[in-house]
C-alpha cells in the first residue's frame, strides 16, 4: 500500500471511498492547518498519550502523531475508516491503535487508562465528535466516581449551541444541567469557532472547540445528589424552586431554606455554588 499519510485528505478519502454517511455523523476536517491548530489545544503531547474519537480519515489523529503524542489510541465506527487509517498504522506501528467500535461503550480503563496510569503517562482526549454522541460522551467522562478522572484534557468539537451550554453562566437560556456539571468538575473554555465551511460536508450548525481541564478542588457533594437536584429543578426551569423541588419527593422548603436560596427563584437564576449547598442538603436529609 502506498505511503499516504501526507496526501491532502481529500484524496485520502477517495482512494479508500469514504463518501460521508450521516448517520455517522461524518463531517470531516480536511484542512491540515486546521488540525493541527486543534491538536496544539492540549498543549505538549510528548510523554503523553491519546485517545481520540472518531478519526474517520485520520487527519487529526496524523497531527497529534506529529506533535509528538507517544502513543494514540483511536476509536472509530466504520470498518472503511478503520482500512483507511491502515496506511498511518503501518508508518507508525509502535504509536497507533486503531480499534474498530462505538465509544459510546468503550471500556476507556481497560482499553487504555489503566495501562498509562501505570507507566505515569498522562491522556489527553482530542475528538471532531459526531454530533449525535456528543453531549453523552462528554457526561459520561464529567461523571467518573472516583474524581480526578482517568484524562488530562479534552479537546472536543461540539455544535456551537452545546459549547454555549458547557460554558454558561447562570441568568442564560443556555444555563443548565450540563453547564452544571462541567463547571463543578471542570475548567472549560471555547477555544476555537469552527464554520461549517472548515467541514466536508459542510453540517448546518456553526461549531466550537471546547477545552475542558479537570479541578482537582470542588464543592464537595454526591454527584448522584447533584443530579438529582438539577434534574427536578431544569425539569421545569420556568417554576420557581419551591414547584420544581417537589419533584425529589422530599420536603423541599426546608433544603432550599438550608441551601440560603430563594424558594421564589427560578432555576435559571441558582448559582453552581446554590445547586452545591441544595445537593448537599438533599444529600443529607436522604442520609
Ligand atoms: N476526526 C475526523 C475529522 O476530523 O475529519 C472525523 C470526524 S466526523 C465528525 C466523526 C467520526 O466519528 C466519523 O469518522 C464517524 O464514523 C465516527 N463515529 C460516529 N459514531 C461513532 C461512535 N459511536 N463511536 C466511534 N466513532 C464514531
Amino acid at each position: 500500500m502506498a505511503d499516504d499519510t501526507t496526501l491532502p485528505l481529500r484524496q485520502i478519502i477517495e482512494r479508500h471511498g469514504l463518501w460521508a454517511q450521516k448517520a455517522l455523523g461524518q463531517n470531516f476536517i480536511l484542512d491540515r492547518n486546521l488540525l493541527d491548530k486543534i491538536a496544539q489545544i492540549p498543549g505538549d503531547l510528548h510523554n503523553s498519550w491519546v485517545y481520540e474519537v472518531g478519526p474517520g480519515p485520520g487527519g487529526l489523529t496524523h497531527a497529534c502523531l506529529k506533535r509528538g503524542a507517544e502513543r494514540i489510541f483511536v476509536v472509530e465506527k466504520d470498518p472503511r475508516c478503520v482500512q483507511a487509517l491502515q496506511t498511518l498504522v503501518q508508518t507508525y506501528p509502535e504509536r497507533l491503535d486503531v480499534r474498530q467500535g462505538d465509544a459510546l461503550s468503550i471500556d476507556e480503563p481497560a482499553l487504555l487508562t489503566n495501562a498509562a496510569r501505570a507507566l505515569g503517562r498522562r491522556v489527553h482526549v482530542l475528538a471532531n465528535l459526531p454530533y449525535s454522541i456528543g453531549t453523552a460522551l462528554l457526561i459520561r467522562w464529567l461523571s467518573i466516581d472516583p474524581w480526578p478522572p482517568w484524562w488530562a484534557s479534552l479537546t472536543l468539537m461540539f455544535q456551537k449551541e452545546v459549547a454555549e451550554r458547557i460554558i454558561a453562566k447562570p441568568g442564560t437560556t443556555a444555563y443548565g444541567r450540563l453547564a452544571i456539571l462541567a463547571q463543578w468538575r471542570a475548567e472549560a473554555r471555547i477555544v476555537l469557532r469552527v464554520p461549517a465551511s472548515a467541514f466536508t460536508p459542510p453540517p448546518k450548525v456553526m461549531s466550537a472547540v471546547v477545552h475542558v481541564t479537570p479541578k482537582s478542588a470542588m464543592m464537595d457533594v454526591g454527584l448522584r445528589a447533584l443530579e438529582s437536584v438539577t434534574a427536578a429543578a431544569f425539569n421545569q426551569r420556568r417554576k420557581m424552586l419551591r414547584t420544581a423541588l417537589r419533584a425529589l419527593n422530599t420536603p423541599c422548603l426546608p433544603l432550599i431554606e438550608a441551601a440560603g436560596l430563594d424558594p421564589e427563584q427560578r432555576a435559571e437564576t441558582v448559582s453552581l455554588e446554590g445547586f452545591c449547598r441544595l445537593a448537599q442538603a438533599y444529600q443529607s436529609a436522604q442520609s
